[in-house]
């Protein structure tokens, strides 16, 4: 069924109560409950297994990474009967063979994993993901103490706390919460758990890759206790010669999914403006480096990195010692917990207003040749509503309305009632000078942008049977 509507009718107004959704908590108040004590005291266990380096001893029952994974199991274990078990707890793992570079013997991998599912649509899922493991200077050295508690104690503790505080919520869709290991050897542990997930057969909405957000100052003295680094991707890391030839045509290059999902976190943030703020860093990760979220990117999952402002590489990656007065090593002292806190309250309240919202559609545009531009997309499952977003091409961030039509039709209202299987909306500007998005919302629950060009869409880039583009 396809209809075609005016742009001025089909309004809709009337956002759901608070008792319309499913759980009785709005953001506000979830991200209220964090705890800074509860962080600290699991960073105080976490650090106490003296390392969690990927090599170090999986037998030993107080040290190392063996004993620190089991910790985090039986920890979620803990947070899952407070929640009438509503975790399905597991250790998503393989053994990795020998790799030359920083594997030397096969070596299993073990994930820690809670999954909170969704009551109506289990398969759509939002991961919030750090990586476990720590390391000093030497990448191989598994036996020395390596605290790692900015990278990545900070995200590991973070989950722990958001899984705490959501799990009394329920959602719609389901939240994997994942401590992740491996990392420093190769981003093992986010291989096995992309593989995974895709094996399961899901349907990723997003992936929040936290990787280091406990401190807010560089050893240069220079600090930003305000904002967050939030890494999102250009072209797409699972794009085709198909895909970049349609791109080249039709446009697409600031809009795929990735960073359509860091505008959407941008916007979490500023509607609460004394939380912490996000400063968009348009680039798969740091130069020359990366993280957990690339083997999600590599598949095609909207994935982004969320990192301190600043980084100290004084305090990263090196081993304990005091050289010419200057202290070394990713010590709990110089952690901020403050900053710490603030930035686990932001993605709490990214997961909880993520988990309520449905799946963004995916969006084509036909504006060739024509003053108008059409815009067509499939209703997505749990959506009561539509928004059109637009901006010019030269413009970073999407319009919170609708501008005016070139035709002169007032289209600041262009929100649309979920009465159709299949939209087809006529938008009176040329597409040639615009870009087009949709965002679904359950309420007042809106997802993030899903823009109207080639690969724009929350999903792997199809490929053709028998393609090995
Ligand atoms: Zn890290």
């Amino acid at each position: 069924m396809i209809k075609r509507l005016a742009l001025s009718a089909a309004l809709f107004s009337t956002p759901l109560s608070a008792d319309d959704h499913a759980g009785p908590q709005n953001d506000d108040a979830l991200a209220a409950q964090v705890s800074e004590e509860r962080l600290r005291a699991d960073m105080d266990t976490i650090v106490g297994f003296g390392t969690r380096h990927t090599l170090s001893t999986q037998t030993d029952p107080k040290r190392g990474i063996g004993a620190a994974v089991n910790w985090a199991l039986d920890e979620f274990r803990r947070i899952g009967t407070r929640c009438n078990d509503c975790f399905e707890v597991r250790s998503v793992e393989r053994v990795i063979e020998a790799d030359g570079r920083r594997i030397p013997q096969p070596t299993l991998i073990r994930n820690a994993v809670a999954i909170q599912w969704g009551s109506e649509r289990p398969k759509e899922v939002i991961i919030v993901q750090g990586h476990y493991d720590s390391r000093v200077t030497d990448p191989l050295n598994g036996t020395d103490d390596a605290p790692g508690a900015n990278d990545d104690g900070s995200g590991s503790v973070m989950i722990l706390e958001a899984s705490r505080i959501l799990s009394q919520q329920q959602y719609p869709s389901t939240i994997i919460y994942a401590l992740l290991t491996g990392e420093e050897q190769g981003l093992y542990g986010a291989q096995i758990l992309a593989d995974w997930v895709e094996e399961q057969g899901m349907t990723v909405k997003a992936v929040l890759n936290n990787d280091m957000i406990g401190s807010a100052c560089g050893s240069d003295g220079f600090c930003d206790a305000e904002h967050v680094r939030v890494f999102s991707e250009g072209p797409r890391a699972d794009s085709t010669d198909r895909l970049r030839a349609r791109q080249r045509r039709f446009g697409g290059e600031n809009d795929m999914p990735g960073r359509n999902l860091a505008r959407w976190l941008g916007d979490v943030a500023a509607a609460n403006p004394a939380g912490m703020q996000v400063r968009q860093i348009w680039r798969t990760d740091r130069m020359g480096r990366g993280g957990d979220q690339i083997p999600f990117l590599d598949k095609g999952y909207p994935a982004l990195r969320i990192a301190v402002s600043v980084e100290d590489y004084e305090h990263q990656h090196q081993d304990l010692r005091t050289e010419n007065g200057i202290t070394y090593g990713d010590t709990v002292d110089e952690l901020d917990f403050d900053y710490l806190a603030r930035a686990s309250q932001l993605n709490v309240r990214a997961l909880h207003l993520l988990a309520l919202a449905p799946m963004p559609p995916a969006v084509t545009a036909d504006a060739a040749v024509r003053v108008d531009t059409q815009l067509t997309w499939k209703a997505v499952p749990g959506a009561t509503h539509y928004m059109i977003k637009a901006r010019r091409t030269d413009e970073p961030y999407w319009r919170p309305v609708m501008p005016h039509g070139t035709r002169g039709e007032d289209i600041q209202d262009a929100v649309y009632g979920a009465y159709t299987d299949e939209f087809d909306m006529s938008v009176p500007l040329r597409g040639d000078d615009w870009l087009f998005g949709v965002s679904a919302c359950n309420g007042t629950y809106c997802s993030p942008v899903s823009s109207a060009v080639p690969g724009g869409a929350f999903a792997p880039v199809a490929k053709p049977e028998g393609d090995s583009e």
